[in-house]
Protein backbone atom coordinates (compact mmCIF):
# COMPACT_ATOMS: atom_id res chain seq x y z
CA UNK A 1 0.00 0.00 0.00
CA UNK A 2 1.20 3.42 -0.89
CA UNK A 3 0.38 6.02 1.74
CA UNK A 4 0.98 10.00 0.64
CA UNK A 5 -0.34 13.17 1.50
CA UNK A 6 -2.26 14.79 -0.91
CA UNK A 7 -0.82 17.53 -2.30
CA UNK A 8 -4.03 19.80 -1.78
CA UNK A 9 -5.24 19.40 1.45
CA UNK A 10 -2.75 17.51 3.11
CA UNK A 11 -4.71 14.61 4.00
CA UNK A 12 -3.18 11.14 4.07
CA UNK A 13 -4.73 8.47 1.41
CA UNK A 14 -3.72 5.32 -0.31
CA UNK A 15 -2.49 6.00 -3.62
CA UNK A 16 -2.92 4.36 -6.64
CA UNK A 17 -1.64 6.23 -9.42
CA UNK A 18 -1.54 9.92 -11.24
CA UNK A 19 -1.18 12.83 -9.25
CA UNK A 20 -1.09 12.99 -5.60
CA UNK A 21 -4.54 14.16 -4.94
CA UNK A 22 -7.09 12.52 -2.37
CA UNK A 23 -10.17 10.95 -4.09
CA UNK A 24 -11.89 13.51 -2.01
CA UNK A 25 -10.03 16.66 -3.56
CA UNK A 26 -10.11 14.83 -7.10
CA UNK A 27 -13.71 14.85 -7.24
CA UNK A 28 -13.86 18.76 -6.20
CA UNK A 29 -11.54 19.40 -9.09
CA UNK A 30 -13.49 17.19 -11.21
CA UNK A 31 -16.46 19.53 -10.20
CA UNK A 32 -14.63 22.34 -10.37
CA UNK A 33 -14.06 22.04 -14.46
CA UNK A 34 -17.46 20.98 -14.75
CA UNK A 35 -18.25 24.64 -13.28
CA UNK A 36 -15.18 26.06 -15.80
CA UNK A 37 -16.62 24.56 -18.46
CA UNK A 38 -20.21 25.62 -18.15
CA UNK A 39 -18.75 29.03 -17.42
CA UNK A 40 -16.74 29.33 -20.52
CA UNK A 41 -19.56 27.85 -22.65
CA UNK A 42 -21.35 30.62 -21.20
CA UNK A 43 -19.03 33.50 -21.40
CA UNK A 44 -17.25 32.97 -24.46
CA UNK A 45 -15.00 36.05 -24.26
CA UNK A 46 -13.93 35.44 -20.39
CA UNK A 47 -10.40 36.20 -20.12
CA UNK A 48 -8.42 33.00 -18.10
CA UNK A 49 -7.86 35.40 -15.12
CA UNK A 50 -12.06 35.92 -15.02
CA UNK A 51 -12.26 32.57 -15.50
CA UNK A 52 -10.19 31.86 -12.64
CA UNK A 53 -11.57 34.79 -10.19
CA UNK A 54 -15.02 33.85 -11.16
CA UNK A 55 -15.21 30.31 -10.09
CA UNK A 56 -12.52 30.09 -7.65
CA UNK A 57 -9.81 28.11 -9.97
CA UNK A 58 -6.30 28.56 -9.53
CA UNK A 59 -5.32 30.45 -13.36
CA UNK A 60 -2.74 27.40 -12.97
CA UNK A 61 -5.24 24.86 -12.80
CA UNK A 62 -6.95 26.14 -15.85
CA UNK A 63 -3.91 26.46 -17.94
CA UNK A 64 -3.35 23.01 -16.90
CA UNK A 65 -6.95 21.84 -18.49
CA UNK A 66 -6.00 23.75 -21.48
CA UNK A 67 -2.64 21.80 -21.90
CA UNK A 68 -4.86 18.53 -21.23
CA UNK A 69 -7.03 19.77 -24.06
CA UNK A 70 -10.02 19.10 -21.95
CA UNK A 71 -10.87 22.98 -22.35
CA UNK A 72 -11.52 23.93 -26.05
CA UNK A 73 -11.94 27.36 -26.20
CA UNK A 74 -14.01 29.55 -29.00
CA UNK A 75 -12.12 30.82 -32.24
CA UNK A 76 -13.81 34.97 -30.42
CA UNK A 77 -12.35 34.07 -26.77
CA UNK A 78 -9.37 36.26 -25.99
CA UNK A 79 -7.74 33.58 -24.64
CA UNK A 80 -4.71 32.58 -26.92
CA UNK A 81 -3.09 29.60 -26.76
CA UNK A 82 -0.03 28.93 -29.16
CA UNK A 83 1.54 25.96 -29.93
CA UNK A 84 4.61 25.10 -28.02
CA UNK A 85 6.65 23.87 -31.63
CA UNK A 86 5.71 26.74 -34.18
CA UNK A 87 4.01 29.28 -32.33
CA UNK A 88 0.21 28.67 -34.34
CA UNK A 89 -1.91 30.00 -32.50
CA UNK A 90 -4.30 27.07 -31.18
CA UNK A 91 -7.52 26.58 -29.39
CA UNK A 92 -6.64 23.79 -26.83
CA UNK A 93 -3.56 21.71 -26.20
CA UNK A 94 0.18 22.15 -26.47
CA UNK A 95 0.61 22.03 -30.18
CA UNK A 96 -1.12 22.62 -33.82
CA UNK A 97 -2.48 20.23 -35.70
CA UNK A 98 0.90 20.50 -38.28
CA UNK A 99 3.27 20.33 -35.35
CA UNK A 100 0.89 16.87 -34.00
CA UNK A 101 1.09 15.69 -37.23
CA UNK A 102 4.69 16.06 -37.91
CA UNK A 103 5.85 14.51 -34.32
CA UNK A 104 3.42 11.41 -35.28
CA UNK A 105 5.43 11.03 -38.69
CA UNK A 106 8.75 11.51 -36.81
CA UNK A 107 7.75 8.94 -34.58
CA UNK A 108 6.39 6.55 -36.81
CA UNK A 109 9.22 6.90 -39.50
CA UNK A 110 11.63 6.30 -36.57
CA UNK A 111 13.52 3.28 -37.22
CA UNK A 112 12.65 2.41 -40.41
CA UNK A 113 15.40 1.97 -42.44
CA UNK A 114 15.32 4.80 -45.54
CA UNK A 115 14.34 3.16 -48.36
CA UNK A 116 14.55 3.82 -51.89
CA UNK A 117 17.19 2.54 -54.57
CA UNK A 118 20.00 4.72 -54.93
CA UNK A 119 20.06 4.09 -59.02
CA UNK A 120 23.08 5.52 -60.67
CA UNK A 121 24.02 7.57 -57.58
CA UNK A 122 27.59 7.79 -57.69
CA UNK A 123 28.80 9.00 -54.32
CA UNK A 124 26.28 7.30 -51.99
CA UNK A 125 28.11 6.96 -48.27
CA UNK A 126 25.92 4.72 -46.58
CA UNK A 127 26.59 4.32 -42.82
CA UNK A 128 27.83 0.60 -42.40
CA UNK A 129 24.77 -0.50 -40.51
CA UNK A 130 23.37 -1.74 -43.37
CA UNK A 131 23.14 -4.91 -44.40
CA UNK A 132 25.98 -5.93 -46.77
CA UNK A 133 25.06 -8.20 -49.50
CA UNK A 134 27.49 -7.51 -52.32
CA UNK A 135 30.03 -5.06 -52.38
CA UNK A 136 31.38 -3.40 -56.15
CA UNK A 137 34.61 -2.58 -55.85
CA UNK A 138 37.37 -2.50 -58.63
ZN1 LIG B 1 -7.09 16.22 -0.60
ZN1 LIG C 1 2.88 24.03 -34.42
Amino acid sequence: MNVRNCRRCGKMFNYVTGPAVCPACREAAEKKFEEVKEYIRQNKTARINEIAQNCGVEQRQIEQWIREERLIFASDSPIKIYCETCGAPIFTGRYCGNCKKNQANTFNSAGRPQGGDPAGDGGNKKPGSGNRMHTFRE
